[in-house]
């Protein structure tokens, strides 16, 4: 049988058409294990209910994780002094609804400890303060307590604030002085990280890393006023803090994928006020917070993660 041409137009136009719908439909779906049951190893937990983030997670209930619900200290065998390390949140919120009505920011800092296991040493066993995550250098994310809890890193905004804390040796205000050079050295290849000789255990999970800032030549800019100089992060560190910060926004949902701007547009780079911190909606830095503070300092690229969040977020559907 011979169709008649305008048929024969019309099939063509309809096969395109679903081929189209097709490519977009693939080009948007999510990775293909994680709608159904978020995978253990890869998932944040708040208010109990578990968001696959498709980027390693260690939890605190895992053997090798970092637990701020511990009531002794983690590296020695001896109780905390007394009090805990974290406490409840306004309102004490015990549902994820609940949840997400209160929490409304993610703060980000640098650790100044270089790795994971020393931030958890420092603030945990010897501060007695808290973070829910840990960012280490080679984008291994630790949760140490659900996003429920008030964790403790951040003055005013702990209220509404989830934290990270992202292994990284800080800034200075001179490049490359004694301080930056006992934490980086130079090889054939260009900068990288070395861990000092004190620090016996760095505790990294992936065996072999080395830890090479994501950009060459060490970064200069104004924070709080002040010119600091420090090495970029890793890219694995930008990888996985932007998995975090997508999957913070869909647990979280008035968590935006935003940082404060000038009307000029450009990253606000010194304190907010408190009123304006505490209406904010969106990623801000530990300097956004307190003007004693310039963590996550000038190397942090606050388009790039935004961007790649952004691409992150519209992978996965609008809600759970
Ligand atoms: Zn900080």
């Amino acid at each position: 049988m011979k169709l008649p041409s305008n048929w024969t137009t019309r099939i063509a136009v309809a096969a395109a058409g679903i081929g189209l719908l097709l490519l977009v439909r693939c080009m948007n779906a999510p990775p293909a294990t994680t709608l159904e049951a978020p995978r253990a190893g890869y998932s944040i937990v708040a208010c109990g209910e578990r968001f696959d983030i498709d980027s390693p997670v260690v939890l605190w209930e895992d053997p090798d994780g970092y637990s701020a619900y511990r009531r002794g200290k983690h590296f020695a065998d001896e109780p905390l002094d007394g009090e805990l390390r974290y406490g409840k949140r306004p309102g004490d919120p015990q549902t994820l609804a609940e949840l997400r009505e209160q929490v409304h920011a993610f703060v980000l800092h640098f650790d100044t400890t270089g790795t994971s296991r020393q931030c958890f040493k420092v603030l945990q066993d010897k501060r007695t303060l808290s973070v829910h995550f840990m960012l280490d250098v080679d984008g291994t994310i630790y949760q140490t307590l659900d996003l429920r809890e008030r964790a403790w890193h951040a003055t005013i905004s702990n209220d509404f604030a989830v934290g990270v804390e992202i292994a990284h040796p800080g800034a200075w205000p001179q490049p490359l002085n004694a301080d930056m050079r006992r934490w980086y050295e130079k090889d054939e290849i260009g900068w990288r990280m070395k861990t000092p000789k004190w620090m016996k255990d760095p505790g990294i999970r992936t065996k072999g890393y080395i830890a090479r800032p994501a950009r060459k030549n060490f970064v200069s800019g104004e924070v709080q006023g002040r010119t600091m100089h420090q090495f970029d992060f890793t890219k694995e560190q930008y990888a996985a803090l932007a998995k975090l910060a997508a999957g913070l926004s869909r647990a979280l949902p008035r968590i935006r994928l935003a940082a404060p701007r000038t009307p000029a547009g450009e990253i606000v780079n010194h304190k907010v006020a408190d009123a304006e911190l505490r209406a904010f909606e969106g990623l801000i830095g530990h300097f956004h917070v307190q003007t004693n503070k310039v963590d996550p300092g000038p190397a942090m690229q606050w388009d790039r993660l935004i961007e790649d969040a952004r691409r992150e977020r519209a992978r996965w559907p609008l809600e759970r």
